[in-house]
């Protein structure tokens, strides 16, 4: 860590005599209660983030669509439903989460490269908002579709800026490297295309240039580049109601300067200044990353007597919980759940039972730590519990949401019954 930053200050985890917690839940309690491995996120937190995006944007007219694939949990669904969001999709299943939790259909957002027919057909009886449309072969079929069922498709194509969002590579969506939407050239060519079609509505531009970013340039720079084919449209007659710059605005999770919400959101307006459009984003990490902990318990260390060698700590979660680690490399915070501990502080790599040497949550930490001790895994409310797996016939963990000194579980532990079932109802076993 850099000096006087502290992971303690922008997450929604803090000590309290001695003892970790979210709001006023002690995590020890949750951990007695829904045993280990679980994820454990504040009500409290994802309210206050959502409540941050708003306020910057507050001179802007502007509807926020939470990104369902971060954190799509219902209970987190049915919370951002009741703060105002709409939603923005990639799947008819994030489809089905948003109608079971009563989301407006309308308020709904679907983007992703490879939406398949039924996809297509789910989403235009429903009803939703929008369709980003990330190619001219996507768009045919949505035509065909939409005519086929006598539904009116709203559409808006996915440019592909070209800025570089200066995020990890596997992130970065907005490079004509990637496979994500098309050249505002190709752009300008479908809206004439879909605009001669009565089955097409076309509400609006899209684009998305990544993930984590954490400065205001490629963000304003795709909005600016967004804007240009949006007056290059209406010089066509194609006059649209809508701009979607997408999510990726980046948190916290070490060392790192975050995002300047505020100060994005007045040049924002400035840029966007008096025009009669609605702006649109897509913010997923933003709204959950740091509202959330995994919280795991020692089940046996492995010190080594050579200072040359590394000590392990072997906690009960694994990379099928928490997938980021060993995916991007990524870091997360790990503290232990009561601050004073007789152990001595040696360096350890915690690491999962899985039988991957990939399988690893941090590297080369501080701690001191005995066996069965919990510590918890901090900023893992985004791209966590969604990424989780199997792997090993290991068991989703259970999710818990805290609000003020209660909790509940919003998702109960998956037991190795329900990973059998699928298999076991085959006829022939
Ligand atoms: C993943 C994704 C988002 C959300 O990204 P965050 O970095 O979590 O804000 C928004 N829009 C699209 C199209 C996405 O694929």
């Amino acid at each position: 860590m850099t000096s006087g930053t502290s992971p303690l200050e922008f997450n929604a985890a803090k000590y309290s005599q001695g003892e970790l917690c979210i709001e006023q839940m002690p995590l020890s309690k949750i951990a007695d209660s829904v045993g280990t491995p679980a994820y454990v996120y504040s009500k409290s937190y994802l309210t206050e983030q959502y409540q941050l995006l708003t306020n910057a944007l507050a001179q802007t007219p502007h509807r926020i669509h939470y990104s369902v694939k971060a954190n799509s949990n219902l209970a987190i669904l049915a919370l951002f439903k009741s703060l105002g969001a709409g939603f923005d999709i990639v799947s008819a299943g994030e489809l089905s989460r948003v109608l079971a939790v009563g989301g407006d259909p309308e308020s709904v957002i679907f983007s992703g490269v490879g939406k398949s027919t039924e996809e297509i057909n789910f989403a235009l009886k429903a009803g939703i908002g929008c369709f980003n449309v990330e190619s001219r072969s996507e768009l045919l079929r949505i035509m065909a579709q939409a005519e086929l069922l006598g539904r009116i498709a709203n559409v808006a194509i996915r440019v592909n800026p070209n800025v570089d969002a200066k995020t990890h590579p596997y992130i970065a969506t907005g490079l004509k490297e990637n496979k994500f939407g098309v050249t505002k050239d190709e752009a300008l060519a479908l809206y004439l295309l879909a605009a001669e079609h009565p089955a097409i509505n076309l509400t609006g531009i899209d684009c998305h240039i990544g993930s984590q970013i954490n400065e205001a340039e490629p963000l304003l720079q795709a909005l600016t580049s967004v804007l240009e084919l949006r007056d290059a449209l209406e010089r066509h007659g194609i006059e649209l109601e809508h701009i979607d710059i997408g999510g990726g605005f980046g948190v916290r999770y070490q060392d790192e300067s975050p995002l300047d919400i505020e100060a994005w959101g007045a040049s924002v307006g400035q840029i966007l200044g008096g025009r009669d459009l609605q702006l649109r984003i897509e913010p997923g990490r933003f709204l959950t990353a740091n509202a959330g902990v995994l919280l795991t318990r020692v089940e046996y260390l492995k010190a080594s007597d050579e200072p040359e060698n590394k000590n392990f700590a072997v906690v009960d979660a694994a990379m099928n919980d928490l997938l980021r680690p060993s995916l991007y490399q990524a870091w997360h915070e790990v503290l232990p759940v009561r601050q004073s501990s007789d152990a001595q502080t040696l360096e350890w790599d915690i690491v999962g039972p899985i039988c991957e040497s990939g399988d690893f949550l941090a590297k080369q930490r501080s701690l001191a730590l005995a066996e069965e001790d919990l510590v918890a895994v901090l900023s893992i409310g985004a791209y966590g519990a969604v990424l989780a797996s199997n792997y090993n016939t290991r068991g989703r963990a259970p999710e818990v949401l805290v609000d003020g000194s209660e909790f509940k579980v919003v998702r109960r532990r998956e037991t190795i019954q329900d990973q059998l079932r699928l298999e076991l109802e085959q006829a022939d076993h």
